[in-house]
C-alpha cells in the first residue's frame, strides 16, 4: 500500500526522457501565476503550458515555443510567488524573443532532431493534437548535444533578462524578484560541472549579467506583493513538499502556511502518507468546508480514498470533483482510475478516453487506459496506447514492440492502426541515430 501512497508522481521515471509530475492542483496554481506574465508577453495562456518536471535539482527551461518546464526542486526552493513568476518571465522571454524557434528552425530535418535526442513522440502528438509536447517530453537531457541545445548564449541571456524585467513590471510584479532568483545561483559558476545546478548550464550566469540585472531593476517602481498570487504559490509549494518531504517535516511546518485551508491540505497529505486515513480525511474535509467544495481539494480527497482502498467512496468524490471542474483531464483520469479499482471498466474507459482526448501526454493516464481496454476485451487498443506510453517516456524499443503487436490486432488503415504506424516510424527513427 505504501507504494500507492507515495504516488503523486505520475510519469514513471523515464530512462531517456524527463519525468513530468502531473497534478491538477499544482498545475492550476502555476497557470494562475503565469497568466499575467504570458499576457504581458503576448503569449496565450491556453497555448503556453507550465509543466513541472519531477527532479530535485534547480532548473527551468524551454525546448519548444509552447511549454515552459520547471523542476520541482526549484519550486520548493523559491520563497515567494514573485520569484517563481520571475523564473516564468525569464523563460517566457526566451520564447517571446525567438531564441527557441530560431534553434528549432536550425534543425534541418527530423533526422537531425533525432540525432539530438529529441525523440519524436509522434504517437503522443497524434493523440493530443500537440505536435510539440511528444518531442519535448522525450528529450534526453543527459545527452550532451541536448544540453547544448537547451543552453542559451550570453547574448540571449542578457536579452531575456531585459525582456523579463519589462514583463514583470508590465504585469505589476516586483522585478526585484528576478535579482533574488539569480542570487540563488551566484557563486555556482566556480563549481565543477557535476556540482552545479543545471540552471547554471542552461542559463549562463556571469557577474556582469547579475550587475546588469541589478541595474535594470533599480530603475523600476516597487510593486506590492499580490495576495492571490502568494496564496497559489503557497498552495502549490505546500502540496509539492507534502508529497516529497517526510510527513514529520510537513507536520512540523504546516502551521507556517498563510491560510488554514493550505495548512489542512498539507496535514491531510502527511497523515495520508503515514497511512492514517482517519486523520487525513478529517483534515481534508475541514479544508473543503473552508474552501466551499473546491474541486481540486475534492480530487485530493478522492486520491486519499482511492489509495486507502475505499474504492466506491473514491468514485463518488471524483465524480463530484469532475462535475465541478468541467473537463480537467487530470481529474477525469483520477475518476477513471477509481472506476477501474472499483471493478467498473466500461465506465472507466469512458472517463479515461475523455481525459485522453483533452491531454494525451500523461503517462499514468495511458497506463490506466491500456488496462481499461484490456479489461473490456480490446487487446488491440490496449497495445496502441501502451506503445504511445512508452514513446512518451522515451522508451522507443518497447514502444516499437507494442506498436508492431498493435498493428496486427486493429483493422488496417483505421485511426488506431495509423497511431501504431506513427509510433513504429518514430521507433525506427530513434534506432537509426
Ligand atoms: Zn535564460
Amino acid at each position: 500500500m505504501m507504494a500507492l501512497v507515495l504516488a503523486l508522481a505520475i510519469a514513471a521515471p523515464a530512462r531517456a526522457g524527463v519525468a513530468l509530475l502531473r497534478d491538477a492542483d499544482i498545475e492550476y496554481a502555476l497557470r494562475q501565476l503565469a497568466a499575467p506574465i504570458l499576457g504581458a508577453a503576448g503569449l496565450s495562456p491556453s497555448q503556453t503550458r507550465i509543466l513541472l518536471v519531477d527532479d530535485g535539482s534547480l532548473n527551468a527551461f524551454v525546448a519548444d515555443t509552447r511549454h515552459i518546464f520547471i523542476h520541482s526542486g526549484l519550486v520548493s526552493r523559491l520563497e515567494t510567488a514573485a520569484q517563481l513568476q520571475a523564473v516564468i518571465a525569464h523563460e517566457a522571454a526566451h520564447i517571446a524573443n525567438g531564441h527557441i524557434s530560431q534553434r528549432l528552425g536550425n534543425m534541418r530535418s527530423a533526422r537531425t532532431a533525432a540525432g539530438l535526442g529529441l525523440v519524436l513522440g509522434a504517437a503522443a502528438a497524434a493523440a493530443s493534437g500537440e505536435g510539440q509536447l511528444g518531442a519535448a517530453v522525450a528529450l534526453g537531457t543527459q545527452n550532451s548535444a541536448m544540453r547544448s541545445f537547451l543552453s542559451h548564449t550570453r547574448a540571449e541571456e542578457s536579452s531575456a533578462d531585459i525582456e523579463s524585467v519589462r514583463l514583470l513590471a508590465r504585469a505589476g510584479i516586483d522585478p526585484r524578484a528576478a535579482v533574488e532568483v539569480q542570487q540563488l545561483f551566484s557563486g555556482q559558476e566556480a563549481l565543477s560541472l557535476g556540482r552545479q545546478d543545471p540552471y547554471v548550464r542552461s542559463h549562463p550566469l556571469t557577474r556582469d549579467r547579475l550587475r546588469a540585472l541589478e541595474g535594470l531593476v533599480a530603475g523600476q517602481p516597487q510593486a506590492a506583493p499580490d495576495a492571490t498570487a502568494n496564496y497559489w504559490f503557497a498552495r502549490a509549494k505546500g502540496k509539492l513538499t507534502a508529497f516529497q518531504r517526510a510527513p514529520s517535516w510537513t507536520l512540523r511546518r504546516a502551521g507556517d502556511s498563510p491560510s488554514a485551508d493550505i495548512r489542512l491540505m498539507r496535514e491531510a497529505v502527511a497523515h495520508h502518507r503515514n497511512a492514517d486515513t482517519r486523520r487525513a480525511l478529517a483534515a481534508i474535509d475541514e479544508a473543503l468546508r473552508l474552501r466551499g467544495d473546491d474541486p481540486l481539494l475534492l480530487e485530493l480527497k478522492g486520491q486519499i480514498l482511492l489509495e486507502s482502498r475505499n474504492f466506491d467512496a473514491a468514485v463518488q468524490v471524483y465524480q463530484a470533483a469532475a462535475q465541478r471542474a468541467g473537463s480537467e483531464p487530470l481529474i477525469l483520469g483520477g475518476l477513471g482510475r477509481a472506476l477501474l479499482a472499483a471493478g467498473r471498466p466500461g465506465e472507466a474507459l469512458r472517463a479515461l478516453e475523455a481525459a485522453q482526448g483533452r491531454d494525451g501526454t500523461d503517462a499514468r493516464l495511458l497506463r490506466d487506459l491500456a488496462m481499461a481496454y484490456a479489461q473490456s476485451g480490446q487487446a488491440g487498443m490496449a497495445s496502441v496506447v501502451t506503445a504511445e506510453r512508452y514513446a512518451l517516456q522515451g522508451r522507443m524499443e518497447d514502444a516499437g514492440l507494442h506498436a508492431a503487436r498493435a498493428s496486427g490486432l486493429v483493422p488496417r488503415g483505421s485511426g488506431p492502426w495509423q497511431r501504431a504506424q506513427d509510433v513504429l516510424s518514430a521507433a525506427e527513427q530513434a534506432q537509426r541515430r
